[in-house]
């Protein structure tokens, strides 16, 4: 097998020389290493068509997956971030704020906007993960709260995409605050009969998840999410025991009771009218539901019964 055999040496290829496949024209699985062209991935809102793996993907993305044509009116675009601690980790908090910045063109790690879903108005906050881990800031929670008081004010129902590793450590308490601001603003939606649908994905965890992530009228996830509070090994090591498999999966969320149903991607925005349209009064049918369900208990919390 001469000819297999390469004999002469020092053959070297310049670096320029070589001939590459260029970047992003193809995407292979990280669960089951199926190879699919990068358009048709995105034409398939970033599920894997062999094994249903979901990539995490980005607000512009659920933006365009979720409002007809693409179209929507974003809110509180330019709210930035202060430095109210002057914190400083191995860079000061300013400075990874503008790097941050720079890196992903995004302001901070939420998005909020409005628009209209399957012809239903709808507001949406989703969040970016690449923006410090999906930290919920100041800045995250302020805008929340006036998507939220917009929904109220103009009685749209709201829709939060989770998708966080919890609260911003450089921001401390001003952080935490914000658990109970969402949720305090949550509960004025709920009493004014807003819909509020909330959807976790890969991964929802600490601070989010213990506020409004949980809150909503309906919780709902992507298949495979990691939602949990803690990590598994803090866990671990506080109970001193072994923890049960696919603990923190969707599924096994949904199993305990957390979460109303998982949700393919590809199906969500049909599944989202779906269930807002049942969550609305029909139109011209005003009269007689209401005296209908003139003897039904109020919603006093944001659970629908
Ligand atoms: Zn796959």
């Amino acid at each position: 097998m001469a000819w297999f055999k390469r004999e002469e040496k020092g053959i070297n290829t310049p670096t320029e020389q070589k001939k590459e496949t260029p970047d992003g024209l193809w995407y292979k699985c990280p669960e089951c290493k199926t190879v699919a062209t990068m358009a048709e991935h995105k034409r398939l809102r970033y599920v894997c068509d062999h094994c249903g793996h979901h990539d995490r993907i980005d607000a512009a993305d659920y933006f365009e997956l979720l409002f007809d044509g693409g179209q929507f009116e974003e809110l509180n675009a330019d709210l930035t971030s202060g430095d109210p601690l002057h914190f400083v980790d191995t860079k000061a908090y300013p400075q990874r704020v503008a790097t941050t910045e720079k890196n992903t063109g995004l302001k901070d790690a939420v998005r909020t906007a409005h628009g209209l879903s399957d012809g239903q108005p709808l507001v949406v906050a989703a969040m970016d993960f690449k923006f410090i881990g999906g930290s919920m800031g100041s800045v995250v929670g302020e805008k929340i709260a006036r998507a939220i008081d917009y929904a109220r004010q103009y009685r749209v129902p709201f829709l939060m995409i989770s998708r966080s590793g919890g609260a911003r450590m450089m921001e401390a308490g001003y952080s935490l605050m914000q658990m109970a601001k969402t949720s305090a603003k949550l509960a004025l939606l709920a009493e004014a009969g807003v819909p509020y649908v909330s959807l976790l994905t890969d991964p929802t965890t600490g601070g989010v998840t213990a506020s409004f992530a949980m809150l909503g009228d309906f919780n709902i996830a992507e298949p495979g999410a990691l939602i949990g509070f803690a990590g598994p090994r803090v866990i671990k090591e506080t109970i001193g025991k072994d923890l049960p498999k696919g603990f923190q999966s969707a599924e096994f969320v949904l199993e305990h009771g957390f979460l109303d149903f998982i949700v393919d991607r590809r199906e969500l925005k049909r599944r989202l009218a779906d269930l807002l349209h049942l969550l609305r009064p029909a139109p011209g049918a005003a009269a007689p539901v209401a005296s209908a369900t003139a003897a039904a208990p109020r919603r006093s919390s944001g659970k629908v019964r």
